[in-house]
């Protein structure tokens, strides 16, 4: 057992001088341990019993409002993407059973990446079975052992797994630091493969990247560039294309990653590019042929909600009201927030500790409100934070109703 892990109660005891491999968990396991025994609601363990609309669900037996998914567009309920949902899975049933190389690609993940190419007007398309595998894919496929990838130190889980699969060599960089991104390139071997990956929208504090700074320094230095837009497809952007669409750069990119498990609204992964040799992902890319493809009624709605998407711009324009609001108000009790200015769609709560944080997450609960307790690792700079994601569908009143809830919450457990 390494030093710094606390031992459970009671170590099992498993003979013969057997190690648990599940030891090295043992500090997480207290961590939980001790959060819950005072009877706290468990923030990692919420359960929606009913899901009524893109902003209300049954959690625990209430009606609450939801501010924590990542629905942004609200598409999860179109009548249209459902219908189309439906018609599939009556035309093509449950499942593929099989991956895109072999029996797993039908009519509609073709019209899902033509939906793609037309929502990006790029070349190329092609649909993985999650965001997480298209970054896995994607990177590891093309930066492997002597490339290599500079990244921005708050990279997505998907991003550093990709990295570590291609066997690159990773150099990170301070987050969204122009500086740091130039003297990490001028530091690159000559002649060395190298990719910058960036996102448009970090998803902890809801900021968003300098990329039309950061693609003219990666271009400057000679590196192809990947952009994660997770958080930024469908909402940013005039076309709801991205971060890279309203920074300007969206040609200048060489790789943009996305997923259907947010603006979308249902699952799956994807990347677009221009590059002329693309296809040739489909044979190479492992996370890609050694998995099952998307079931057809997944794609169908993915592909009528992308399609749904481009024409959204009156959505887009009340999720920046809501963003606006819900930011401005927050602040306005005190609160203190990841970014001075709403960016995204994300706004972040600072809380100044896990228990705080976690009493904080459930008298908010008890209010009738879901939003994400986020800690460390997955959060920047040792942070708990509370994340809101507001939906374009949230009406102007539910943002007052969940300033009116923060407000009593906040009192209750004395942060405001
Ligand atoms: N990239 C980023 C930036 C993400 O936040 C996420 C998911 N939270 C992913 C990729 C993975 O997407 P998916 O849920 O489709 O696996």
């Amino acid at each position: 057992m390494s030093e710094g892990i606390s031992q459970p109660d009671q170590p099992e005891d498993l003979g013969g001088g057997d190690t648990d491999l599940f030891s090295k968990f043992d500090d997480v396991i207290e961590l939980r341990k001790g959060l819950l025994a005072s009877g706290q609601e468990d923030p990692f363990n919420l359960v929606m019993e009913k899901v009524l609309s893109p902003t209300r669900a049954i959690c625990n037996g209430r009606d609450t409002i939801l501010l924590g998914t990542y629905n942004y567009m609200g598409m999860t309920f179109d009548p249209d993407v459902i219908e189309a949902g439906e018609q599939a899975l009556r035309d093509y049933g449950t499942g593929t059973t099989g991956s895109r190389v072999l029996n797993g690609t039908y009519q509609g993940h073709k019209e899902c990446e033509e939906a793609l190419k037309e929502f990006y007007g790029m070349d190329h398309a092609m649909v993985f079975s999650t965001g997480y595998l298209a970054n896995l894919g994607i990177i590891s496929t093309i930066a492997g052992k002597g490339d290599y990838i500079i990244l921005d130190i708050d990279s997505h889980a998907s991003i550093w797994d990709g990295c570590a699969m291609g066997n690159a060599e990773v150099v990170p960089f301070k987050h969204n630091d122009v500086e740091a991104l130039e003297k990490r390139l001028k530091r690159v071997p000559e002649g060395a493969g190298k990719l910058v990956i960036l996102e448009g929208v970090y998803s902890m504090l809801g900021d968003v990247a300098p990329l039309r700074e950061m693609v003219a320094v990666a271009k400057k230095h000679g590196a192809m560039v990947l952009v994660d837009e997770a958080h930024s497809m469908g909402f940013i952007g005039e076309n709801g294309r991205g971060v890279c669409e309203a920074a300007g750069v969206i040609d200048d990119c060489d790789f943009i990653i996305g997923t259907f498990s947010k603006s979308v609204g249902t699952v799956g992964g994807f990347c677009v590019s221009n590059h002329p040799k693309f296809e040739i992902m489909r044979l190479v890319c492992r996370p890609y042929v050694f998995t099952a493809s998307l079931p057809p009624s997944v794609v169908a709605t993915a592909a009528t909600s992308i399609r749904k998407l481009m024409h959204g711009s009156n959505k887009r324009a009340h999720l920046w009201e809501n963003s606006r609001n819900l930011h401005l108000g927050l602040q306005e009790l005190g609160f203190q927030l990841g970014t001075d200015a709403p960016e995204s769609a994300i706004i972040a709560v600072i809380m100044p500790d896990l228990e705080k944080g976690a009493a904080m997450w459930e008298a908010l609960l008890k209010e009738g409100l879901y939003v994400n307790l986020a800690r460390p690792p997955a959060t920047p700079a040792n942070m708990t934070l509370l994340r809101c994601s507001l939906c374009a569908e949230h009406s102007e009143e539910e943002v007052t109703t969940i300033l009116g809830m923060f407000e009593r919450a906040g009192k209750t457990v004395g942060i405001i």
